[in-house]
């Protein structure tokens, strides 16, 4: 089967590595440069956008920032799955939010805000403090603003309404004015759904980030109790988007109750741990939910950890001399933060895989991976 990707970044080559084995071909459509290419050796071939549509069987996404006019022609394919419906509602936290209201599952209380005077209404309604996250082209913490002292209320509408009326969109702009939330922890549930409407979860997954970007992600067998409210909540979600393809859902746990954060219609870099740690990876679950074949087993089949390397295109290989660890770079040129390759680590039991983070911590440079040493302890105390 021909799979065409929109977007070619590092999710849609794993998507290429993933599917090759089931003789699947993955072709990938990079939207700044309009290019039809091979998401692995980056060839380009001589398609189309609409040609490259007509020859694909299937069509799917690895983001959710896919120009309104692209979707559209990728919807009227009839093949595009998750369809334009899930992928607006990953792309545009007004939707989402909506989205998740409709599905009737928890999240942090919100209004939307357009104007100056319902940003004051915001703060009276929800009280402070409040996150404030531009509604299009957010994510990675990027666009995201927090409101602490009242006092602080006119200097951050200012920006906010600079940031709006700076921004390129064809659509229209405004902020989701979110309750703070005073979260334990960040988990997230990667999971799959078919066309016939069945669903497959990984177990929940620790996740740290640093300045808003996801650094490290941890795996290992979840509370029974949180595993099935989170289920709960990606079925209620993906019924209600009637979706197909691996979905995840952020989290923030507050005690033993799950708030959605955020959803993402596509896999998700706190799914990669899945390539060693599950008995089926997440890249090639997507695969086989959007090309109509059975999903596969999302078992744990050890517990792992999984470190993002941003911004450097280098690490010490010694890592590889550890056992069960494993390096997947991205092919990309370095810039700053730039999401670039990750780490899997494994062990057979959390003892184990804790003694092993700690080694690999020890090689990692601190500054450039300022979060490992704080998981290598927590892993260590989670054991006493
Ligand atoms: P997001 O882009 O929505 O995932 O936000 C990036 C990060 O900001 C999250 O991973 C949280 O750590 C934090 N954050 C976002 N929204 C809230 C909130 N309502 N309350 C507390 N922290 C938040």
């Amino acid at each position: 089967m021909n799979v065409l990707v929109m977007g070619a970044g590092q999710l849609a080559r794993m998507m290429a590595l993933a599917g090759a084995p089931l003789n699947l071909k993955i072709s990938a459509y990079d939207v700044n440069s309009a290019k039809v290419q091979h998401p692995v050796t980056g060839e380009i071939y001589p398609l189309t956008l609409e040609q490259a549509v007509a020859a694909a069987d299937v069509i799917t996404s690895e983001f959710e920032h896919i120009p309104y006019p692209v979707q559209e022609i990728c919807q009227a394919s009839g093949k595009f799955l998750p369809d334009s419906r899930a992928i607006k509602a990953g792309g545009d936290r007004r939707q989402e939010k909506a989205l998740l209201d409709a599905a009737g599952v928890a999240n942090a209380g919100y209004r939307i805000v357009s104007t100056e005077a319902e940003f004051q209404a915001a703060i009276n309604a929800l009280g402070l403090p409040l996150v404030l996250k531009s509604a299009l082209a957010g994510y990675d913490g990027k666009g995201q603003w927090r409101l602490k002292k009242a006092e602080d209320a006119a200097a951050i509408w200012a920006d906010i309404a600079a940031f709006m009326a700076g921004a390129d969109h064809t659509l229209p702009q405004a902020i989701v004015a979110e309750q703070f939330v005073r979260f334990d922890r960040e988990v997230s549930l990667v999971g799959a759904r078919n066309a016939k409407g069945e669903t497959v979860v990984y177990p929940l997954t620790e996740n740290h980030h640093v300045n808003g970007v996801l650094a490290v992600s941890t795996a290992m067998d979840a509370d029974a109790s949180l595993q099935q409210q989170a289920k709960q909540m990606f079925d209620a979600v993906a019924n209600e988007l009637n979706y197909v393809g691996v979905l995840a859902l952020e989290f923030f746990q507050v005690g033993d109750q799950l708030l959605v954060n955020e959803i993402a219609p596509r896999v998700h870099n706190s799914g990669h741990w899945t390539q060693q740690g599950a008995d089926t990876c997440q890249f090639e679950n997507h695969l086989r939910a959007v090309c109509g074949l059975p999903l596969g087993s999302t078992a744990l089949v050890r517990p792992t950890v999984m470190v993002n390397i941003l911004g450097e295109d280098v690490v010490d290989p010694a890592i590889l001399s550890l056992p069960s660890c494993h390096l997947h770079w991205y092919g990309k040129s370095k810039r700053a933060g730039r999401k670039m390759g990750h780490i899997n680590i494994c062990g057979s039991d959390a003892r184990q895989l804790a003694e092993r983070f700690s080694a690999l911590a020890a090689l990692l440079q601190p500054d450039s991976f300022p979060e490992v040493a704080e998981v290598a302890a927590k892993l260590q105390q989670s054991l006493r």
